[in-house]
């Protein structure tokens, strides 16, 4: 019998976009780090990834997370739907922290296949004792290897944790463990170099994109006694809203009219500003509760994060879904 670590593992696609993890030192005269390594430069850091089986890779982009846009993600998970048709075995995204929850859970929605997608980055520069790059890149090629984090979308793997892009949030600045699924904890751990999944996730299919057309959507936080004066005129700019609401879904009574007449003409979907829990649905009945909100048409965000609402109104809007199909998909993802 063949010993368990000489048997070949699926192909692992690494893709390089950029960030912290690839950043190096500057010639110019104020020093700091920039983007620069390659997805090459990556794994050749990295210590024991040689026996990890086949890799292949990709430089896709040498940006700063705060540089990505949703076209470029977008393309991003058309290659991976392109290369998992094709039995690429597994996927590692290497990209910048600042705005890797909100990749992740783009691709989870746009990902069409089984094999696993793994995004990983980190906290410190290689050029930083301590650096948790490398460790984090072996942990991720790792968890897209193995035969256990197939059918579970895109995951994020971080200080040896296990996430799913649909929970995880980036909770610090500068933390090497910066990012936590609040509410839910992670589903897995990397032990002893081996992924292991504690809970079993369920998938929604992907959202279908045609992306016809592009979709203008913008997050607005409530906060104590705002005047609500970025709601007037919004509806000339978006095509939809996301608000970003106190607890359970409220909002100051000054801004009630203007939501009823905004989501008269443009999707406007209540969340939660506090980072974990649901929005509810019918226990407050004051003037700006949810209650009354949702009374006056905002779709109902239920447990997805301000910036994970915003993705999936993009999506569905791209996908040029109409009112009740938005609805549909925020009540079926909750
Ligand atoms: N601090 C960021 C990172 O961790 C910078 C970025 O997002 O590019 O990668």
């Amino acid at each position: 019998m063949v010993p368990t670590s000489q048997v070949p593992g699926p192909t692992v696609l690494v893709i390089s976009l950029g960030g912290t993890i690839a950043m190096t030192s500057t010639s110019g005269a104020a020093g700091g780090v920039a983007p620069r390594l390659t997805a090459a430069d990556l794994v050749a850091a990295v210590p024991g990834l040689e026996g990890e089986g086949a890799l292949e890779l990709k430089d896709f982009r040498q940006i700063p997370g705060a540089w990505l846009e949703v076209d470029a993600v977008a393309a991003l998970a058309e290659l991976l739907n392109r290369y998992s048709a094709s039995g690429t075995g597994g996927f590692v995204i290497t990209q910048g922290t600042d705005t890797l929850e909100e990749t992740a859970y783009l691709l989870d929605l746009l990902y069409e296949g089984a094999a696993p997608v793994v995004i990983t980055g980190a906290m410190r520069n290689p050029t930083m004792a301590g650096a948790d790059g490398p460790a984090n890149l072996l942990a991720a090629v790792r968890t897209a290897s193995s035969p256990a984090a197939r059918n579970l979308g895109v995951l994020v793997v971080f200080a040896d944790e296990i996430h799913a892009a649909r929970h995880i949030q980036k909770i610090h600045s500068t933390s090497i463990s910066a990012f936590a699924s609040p509410g839910s904890g992670p589903i897995g751990h990397v032990v002893e170099s081996r992924p292991r999944l504690h809970f079993s996730l369920n998938r929604q299919p992907a959202v279908a994109q045609s992306f016809t057309r592009p979709a203008t959507v913008e997050v607005i936080e409530t906060t104590l006694g705002s005047s609500g004066v970025l709601l007037h005129g919004a509806e000339e700019h978006l095509d939809g809203l996301v608000i970003a609401a106190f607890g359970a879904g409220h909002v100051p009574a000054s801004w009630t009219d203007r939501l009823e007449k905004l989501a008269a003409r443009i999707p406007v979907v209540l969340t939660s500003r506090t980072g974990s829990g649901s929005v509810l649905t019918s226990t407050y009945v004051f003037a700006g509760s949810e209650t009354h909100l949702l009374g006056c048409g905002l779709i109902n965000g239920g447990t997805l994060d301000p910036r994970k609402a915003r993705l999936l109104l993009i999506a569905l809007l791209r996908a040029e879904a109409d009112r009740a199909e938005i609805s549909a998909a925020f009540a079926a993802r909750n």
